[in-house]
């Protein structure tokens, strides 16, 4: 169970008066995660081996042996011209994540909790993705209409994750009071436990629905249910 960290905040996230600006995580939160995972565990290591004249198999376990050695924790890690560059695979990157795009595909309650919410409130992307990613995934899914400002951790900021300085640096840019911003994202530690010790409201989206808890959420129309109940009467 995710806890709130004390009933004083809960008191205060739950007068969501406050709330100016709705942040959302892309990967897992609006997007589902396949586009990345095909891109890196099946696109470059069926490049690497075309290039190689070694079995898909082979090339798969060298090309992702060679990312552990670099590690989550490395700039270099989300960087695919990095990658390319790694394992000589000449400089169109951009073909083989277009190669994929029919594997990016948007959960289906987005559209319309996106567009209802975009009516009251400034809504941002925070990702962890690369702007490479972010650009192709939001393009190929027509997101990009919603949001009044989108933000890599990796490529903007040079973070390799959402840190707590991440989302500091993104209230001030916005001229924003962490109190006054939502986030929900996919990741109990980068969506959920850091911003919420800047005193962001977090909500965790857990879409298997093992989660409870009072700032767990299945999918967005129960965030849409928390959010805009305070601000319209419902009908
Ligand atoms: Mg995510």
């Amino acid at each position: 169970m995710l806890t709130a960290g004390g009933d004083s905040n809960i008191r205060i996230y739950q007068g969501l008066e406050m709330v100016k600006i709705i942040s959302f995580d892309m990967d897992g939160t609006l997007i589902s995660p396949e586009f990345t995972d095909w891109v890196w565990s099946h696109g470059i290591p069926t490049l690497y081996a075309e290039k190689s004249g070694i079995p898909f198999e082979v090339s798969k376990a060298f090309v992702e042996g060679e990312y552990r050695k670099v590690g989550e924790g490395a700039i270099e890690w989300y960087d695919i011209k990095y990658w390319f560059r790694f394992f000589q695979l000449g400089t169109h990157w951009q073909n083989l994540m277009e190669r994929y795009v029919d594997k990016i595909i948007v959960y289906p309650d987005v559209d319309h909790v996106l567009a209802r919410l975009k009516d009251r409130f400034p809504l941002i992307l925070t990702s962890n993705a690369g702007r490479e990613f972010i650009d192709i995934e939001l393009k190929a899914t027509g997101l990009a209409i919603y949001f009044d400002h989108i933000f890599s951790a990796t490529s903007d900021f040079g973070e390799v994750k959402k840190t707590i300085s991440f989302y500091q640096r993104i209230c001030q840019i916005l001229g924003a009071n962490p109190r006054e911003i939502v986030h929900v994202g996919d990741h109990t530690e980068f969506d959920y436990l850091v911003p919420r010790k800047l005193g962001i409201c977090t909500y965790y989206l857990d879409r298997s629905g093992r989660q409870k808890g009072d700032f767990v959420i299945h999918d967005l129309t129960e965030l849409e249910k928390r959010l805009l109940p305070i601000n319209e009467e419902e009908d």
